[in-house]
C-alpha cells in the first residue's frame, strides 16, 4: 500500500493542492477524477517522487511485488514509445535499463504481450499500430517492470470514443486475469466509475478531496458504453 498523508502544495502563492490524504490499496486501481488544473498530474509525480509537496508525505508501506524492477510506473496520455524501435523492442529497452537481456527478458516480454493482446505485433514498428494498440504497448511495458504501483495519466485521452471503450474493456480484462495496482487519473467521471474500485473526486483549484466513493461491483460486471456521458465539472 501507498498512503498520503495530508499533502499540500503551491508553486510560490499558488495554491495547487490542499490536504490530501489517501490510501492507495494493493491490488486495486484508484481513480482520480477532477478538472482540468485541480492538481491530478501534480498528484501523481508526487506519488511517483519526481517532486516534493510543500507539506504532507507520501508513504510506501510494505514490500514490493516478487520481481519487481520499479516500483513506480508511468503510463502517459502520449504513449512515449520510440518510433524506430519495434514493439518488443521498447519493452526490451526498459528491461536493459534494469539488466534483464536474453531469455529472461523475452520471457517477461513475451508474457506481458500476450497479456495485452500484442502477441501478434512484436516485431511491428509503432507507427504501424493504431492508438489503441499504442496505449497497449506503453501499458505492456509498464507491466514488465513488475511495479507495485502503475502510475497512470490519462491514459486514454488522447483516443476516439469508441477506442476509449475497448481499451477500458481491455483494462478490465487484464486486471481480472491478474490484478495490478493503479492509480488512474481522468477527467472523465464515467471512465472512473468503469476502472475504479475507488473513485477520488477532487475539487477545483485548489484541489481537496471532494468525495471518495468505494465501488463494490466486480470491474467485469460493469456496465460498458456510458463513459462519454458524464464529464466531472
Ligand atoms: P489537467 O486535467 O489539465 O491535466 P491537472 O489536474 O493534471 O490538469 P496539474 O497539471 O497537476 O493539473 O496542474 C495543477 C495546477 O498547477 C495548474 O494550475 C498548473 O498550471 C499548475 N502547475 C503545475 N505544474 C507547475 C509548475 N511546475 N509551476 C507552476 N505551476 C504549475
Ligand atoms: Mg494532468
Amino acid at each position: 500500500d501507498i498512503r498520503l498523508d495530508g499533502i499540500s502544495h503551491s508553486y510560490d502563492d499558488f495554491e495547487v493542492m490542499r490536504d490530501i490524504s489517501l490510501d492507495i490499496p494493493k491490488g486495486q486501481i484508484l481513480c482520480i477524477v477532477g478538472p482540468s488544473g485541480c492538481g491530478k498530474s501534480t498528484l501523481l509525480r508526487f506519488i511517483g517522487g519526481l517532486e516534493r509537496p510543500t507539506s504532507g508525505r507520501v508513504l510506501q508501506m510494505g514490500e514490493p511485488p516478487e520481481g519487481c524492477l520499479n516500483p513506480l510506473t508511468y503510463v502517459f496520455q502520449d504513449f512515449a514509445l520510440l518510433p524506430w524501435r519495434t514493439v518488443s523492442g521498447n519493452i526490451s529497452l526498459v528491461l536493459e535499463d534494469h539488466g534483464i537481456k536474453g531469455a529472461a527478458a523475452q520471457e517477461i516480454i513475451d508474457d506481458v504481450l500476450a497479456r495485452t493482446k500484442l502477441t501478434d505485433f512484436a516485431k511491428a514498428l509503432p507507427k504501424q499500430l493504431s492508438g489503441g494498440m499504442k496505449q497497449r504497448v506503453a501499458i505492456a511495458r509498464a507491466l514488465a517492470v513488475k511495479p507495485a504501483v502503475m502510475l497512470m495519466d490519462e491514459p486514454l485521452s488522447a483516443l476516439d470514443a469508441q477506442t476509449r471503450e475497448l481499451l477500458m474493456d481491455d483494462l478490465v480484462d487484464l486486471w481480472t486475469r491478474q490484478p495490478f495496482t493503479a492509480v488512474y487519473v481522468t477527467h472523465n467521471l464515467a471512465e472512473a466509475v468503469r476502472l475504479g474500485h475507488k473513485v477520488v473526486v477532487l475539487s477545483r483549484r485548489p484541489g481537496r478531496i471532494r468525495e471518495v466513493v468505494n465501488i463494490d461491483t466486480p470491474l467485469a460486471e460493469r456496465e460498458t458504453g456510458d463513459a462519454d456521458l458524464e464529464t466531472a465539472q
